[in-house]
């Protein structure tokens, strides 16, 4: 055998690509990594192989540099138009030198850096948002390390590193299995080979290819039954995923469904602005009388104006950042949503498919009832605390039948059993599966010490537990009998009892009758029907030269003798019954599909308000339906119980076809192809596996279904946010765009051709256009689409999936806001200059001033109304201080471009009067009160039908 590491050499073992660790023996393997198997590595040792070896990641692309994502800012055509728009004006100063500085082009300059400025804030800001977000879902590894098992981030792995792996753990790095309890992994990503394979600890001999190596698990493959233990050979770029993968590319920036809509929509707005800004200067050159280079030059600036200040090239930015906040509101509760696009999926959501152990209940089982052949009896004590009585169920103590069975029943359970019970700071806690934590208190209830008894007893394999089989066994040799092996074996009871031959009575095994199979299946039922998750236990000895292998099949797991059954309680969360309330008041039908028994789940659905007969369908009825009877029967049904894996697949399916927007939740390996089928995956955050996690959109952190029901609301919330500034922005925008247009082609009617002396008579200027655009989208818009969520949201049904952002009600509304901005805004004009519809007696300048601060003041008002198609713009003032503040904000703006000397001179602004003042707001308000009228006219429309 080839050494492939110098132990002398730390160096090299530790930063070369190790050659050939499945040739080694397991304890060769651990000799040359430098590690103990039972201690795993110390911290320090473990921190200072990081500083060598690196994190075991693999190496992104070279990040975007912040200089190069702000001259992205500068890259759209009309920014460039713009731009040119500056030089120009700037050599047009130059030659004609009309004023001290170039006022016109420095005020444009300033407006497009701090239009960039801003572009690329927000846009760092949804990116860190963003990047905050894969933090949170990044993978974690459990380790043995300091003689403790604990978790760490899955990129602090070293090389030496003892890693346990369970059924739906991502691998985090290569490693070399040291000890294998039925794995098997799914290597598909790295061999192509789609089945799973099984895993050992044999050495193997010669060198062969990767998918032979069964002693070795990879990197990025997922366990999919079984567990093992294993030490780390090779961590990031090192390991064979790092080799195939090369680098890894950064992350693609995926595009929401909304994002794609509103990138469409701005994208038609904008070649619409275009065409309205030619036939505008068009009209401008064929009504007025153009003279010199400068006239001309003003129009082509104030076209190109118009079009940036119309056309929301922010938005998608803006967009992003709505979505990246809500989503870090959404994690502060406990969802962590991994795709963007989840967040407005949510939203629609009509129905919510969930789990019941741990999701609906607390997971904190505690053995309440064991039933034998001899009697029932009733265990007391809450929690996992080891105090407690059994006394019968009618009262008395057990007598010496009756207590020997339920002796034999807890024994067999805490021996099938893979949790740990410890006492902590006075508490006890379980490490491991609830349930079988149950199990060991109920053990130490009946007085049954693990030590007196583990000694004899030794296990020597496991047929672990899944879904699908819904039992668990353990394989022990019997110091006692040492010709024989003791198997202990706990599972669902419908399942178990199937497999029993026998039944346990006293001290001895009786063959079962059919009479008492029924009796035993009738006080299942009887159990469950008090809300009480059962369990059956079982054993059986067996000759050990029929017991040949460490890996043994379910096909010892016959011919059992059965010892009794065990109810246990899990109550339900106190917060899941309100959140089912809620839910439905939200339109949205919650249902339960779990593993549990029928009885159980349809007991618990009840409680919580999720059905209210007691009809649950079970996995056997599925699968005697066609698609068909299916389609029809998940209409109406809302409990199924005993199900496997593959059956929430298909009723998500069958939800599907109904049309209806499915959020489903799992944990497990095999309710990842579920999940992916959903419309929204959740998985569970503390007891799901990695493979689940990494199917799933969102991740519960506390695992409760009241977390996705507020994230529900909160993915409304953000939507009807998004929906506010989009009211907003595009209302604001096409009242610009109208002003300018009815301006130039009403330059007759509303006295502005005479206002001109022989310079170009426009409605606004240039500049005044752009200020508008960075005052109003800037803070006002932000700050909409942070506005608090609106209650009311949760007591609407859900939006449907194939509505827009853009209803044509709130086209309707954004036109009707258009139209009312325009005209207030030319009256203004008109009423300043002398001549027009309506006489007055102010200078261009001071008419332009006039209009120019309506405008302004007609989308401040506006900010109100963009809050609701419906609802009132009063409705709510007191929940948003930022709206305030950005409306404080843009108005101080205002006043200064008014006042400021040199602000006027870029601006071509005078001073107003207050009276001024007072008469613009006058005009400008009238958004608010005719959008309010309108509104009032929409609700009774609505009313009536
Ligand atoms: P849910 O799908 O709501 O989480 P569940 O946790 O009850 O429900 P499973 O974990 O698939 O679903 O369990 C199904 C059945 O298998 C249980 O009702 C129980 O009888 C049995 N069971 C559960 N855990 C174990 C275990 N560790 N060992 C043996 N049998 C178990």
């Amino acid at each position: 055998m080839t050494e492939i590491w110098s132990p002398e050499d730390r160096t090299e073992y530790l930063e070369q690509q190790p050659a050939e660790p499945y040739r080694l023996g397991t304890e060769q393997v651990l000799t040359v990594l430098r590690v103990d198997k039972g201690a795993g590595l110390s911290r320090r040792e473990a921190r200072s192989r990081l500083e060598r070896c690196g994190k075991n990641e693999l190496r992104a692309e070279e990040p975007v540099p912040a200089w190069r994502k702000f001259l992205a800012q500068f890259t759209d055509v009309l920014v460039v138009l713009l731009l040119a728009a500056a030089f120009v004006s700037a050599g047009l100063w130059l030659y004609e030198r009309d004023a001290a500085l170039p006022y016109e082009a420095i005020a444009i300059f300033a407006i497009v850096l701090l239009n960039a400025v801003m572009g690329y804030c927000q846009q760092a800001r949804a990116e860190q948002a963003i990047a905050a977000l894969r933090q949170m879902s990044a993978a974690q590894a459990r380790v043995v390390r300091d003689g403790a098992h604990q978790t760490v981030p899955a990129a602090e792995l070293v090389p030496g590193d003892i890693i346990l792996l369970e059924e739906g753990d991502t691998v985090p790095a290569d490693a070399r299995l040291i000890q294998s309890t039925a794995l098997q992994t799914a290597e598909a990503a790295l061999t192509g080979e789609s089945l799973p394979v099984r895993k050992d600890t044999a050495t193997v001999t010669g060198e062969v290819e990767l998918g032979d190596r069964h002693n070795m698990i990879y990197s990025g493959t997922a366990v999919t039954y079984g567990r093992g233990l294993a030490a780390v050979t090779a961590t990031g770029m090192r390991t064979e995923m790092g080799r195939i993968a090369g680098m890894l590319r950064a992350a693609q920036d995926e595009t929401t469904p909304l994002q794609a809509e509103l990138t469409r929509v701005g994208k038609l707005l904008g070649l619409v602005v275009v065409a309205i800004a030619v036939v505008m200067i068009a009209t401008i050159l064929f009504v007025e009388d153009i003279q010199g280079v400068s006239a001309l030059f003003d129009v082509l600036i104030l076209g190109v104006a118009l079009a940036v200040a119309a056309v929301p090239e922010g938005l998608p930015a803006i967009v992003t950042a709505a979505l990246s906040l809500g989503v870090q509101r959404m994690a502060q509760k406990k969802a962590i949503v991994r795709h963007l696009a989840a967040v407005e999926t949510l939203g629609s959501a009509e129905v919510i498919a969930t789990d019941k152990t741990g999701t609906l209940t607390k997971n904190e089982m505690t053995v309440r009832a064991v039933a034998t052949a001899s009697g029932h009896v009733t265990v007391s004590g809450i929690g996992y605390a080891p105090v407690g009585q059994l006394t019968r169920d009618d009262g008395g103590d057990l007598d010496e039948l009756l207590r020997s069975e339920v002796e034999c029943a807890l024994f067999a359970a805490e021996q099938a059993n893979n949790a740990a019970l410890q006492e902590q700071d006075g508490r006890w806690i379980v490490q491991g599966d609830p349930t079988e934590g149950a199990l060991i208190v109920a053990a130490r209830k009946a007085g049954l010490e693990a030590a007196a008894l583990g000694n004899r007893f030794v296990r020597i394999a496991e047929i672990p537990f899944s879904s699908e089989r819904k039992l668990m066994s353990t394989v022990h040799s019997d110091a006692e009998h040492q010709e024989h092996v003791f198997i202990a074996t706990k599972g669902a009871p419908d399942v178990l009892l199937a497999r029993c031959s026998h039944e346990f009575v006293g001290r001895h095994p009786r063959a079962l009758t059919e009479e008492r199979r029924n009796e035993i299946l009738a006080t299942n039922e009887e159990l469950a029907g008090k809300a009480l998750r059962t369990l059956a236990v079982a054993s059986r000895s067996l000759p050990k030269d029929n017991f040949g292998s460490s890996a043994p099949d379910d096909a010892v797991e016959q011919d059992l003798v059965f010892l009794g059954l065990i109810g246990m309680i899990d109550p339900p969360r106190e917060e899941a019954r309100e959140a089912v309330a809620r839910a439905r008041a939200a339109g949205i039908r919650p249902i339960m599909i779990t593993g549990d028994h029928p009885r159980t789940a349809s007991a618990i659905a009840v409680e919580l308000g999720i059905m209210a007969d007691t009809r649950a369908v079970t996995g056997a009825q599925l699968e005697g339906m066609s698609d068909e009877a299916l389609d029809h029967a998940v209409r109406d049904v809302s409990v199924y119980a005993r199900v496997n894996p593959e059956h929430k697949l298909r009723i998500v399916q069958a939800l599907q076809r109904n049309g209806l927007t499915v959020a489903m939740t799992g944990d497990g390996v095999n309710d990842a192809p579920a999940l992916k089928a959903a419309d929204i995956g959740v998985a569970m955050g503390m007891t799901g596996t990695d493979v689940s996690k990494e199917a799933a959109d969102m991740v519960l952190a506390d695992d409760n279904f009241a977390t996705i029901v507020a994230a529900v609301e909160e993915g409304r919330g953000i939507f009807s946010n998004i929906r506010k500034f989009l009211r907003y922005l595009l209302s604001s925008n096409i009242g610009e765009v109208m002003t300018m247009f009815f301006g130039v082609v009403l330059i007759e009617a509303l006295g502005l051709s005479g206002a001109s002396g022989d310079k170009v008579v426009l409605p606004l200027l240039a500049t005044q256009i752009l200020w508008i655009n960075f005052v109003t989208d800037g803070a006002p818009a932000l700050a909409l689409g942070v506005d608090p969520v609106d209650p009311a949201v949760m007591r609407r049904p859900p939006r449907p999936r194939e509505e827009g952002v853009l209803t044509p009600r709130t086209w309707a509304g954004i036109i009707f806001v258009g139209v009312v901005t325009a005209v207030g805004t030319l009256f203004v004009l008109d009423a300043s200059l002398p001549g027009g519809l309506v006489e007055g007696s102010g200078t261009l300048r001071y008419a332009q001033t006039m209009a120019f601060t309506t405008l302004v003041l007609f989308q401040l008002f506006n900010v109100f109304n963009a809050r609701s198609d419906e609802g009132s713009a009063f409705e709510g003032l007191d929940r948003n201080a930022w709206l305030w503040g950005a409306i404080a904000l843009a108005l101080l703006l205002q006043i200064a471009v008014i006042y400021i000397p040199f602000l006027q001179k870029a601006f071509s602004t005078v001073s107003l009067s207050v009276c001024d003042w007072l008469f613009c707001t006058a005009v400008a308000s009238s958004v608010l009160l005719l959008r309010e009228l309108s509104k009032v006219v929409t609700r009774a429309m609505d009313r009536r039908h």
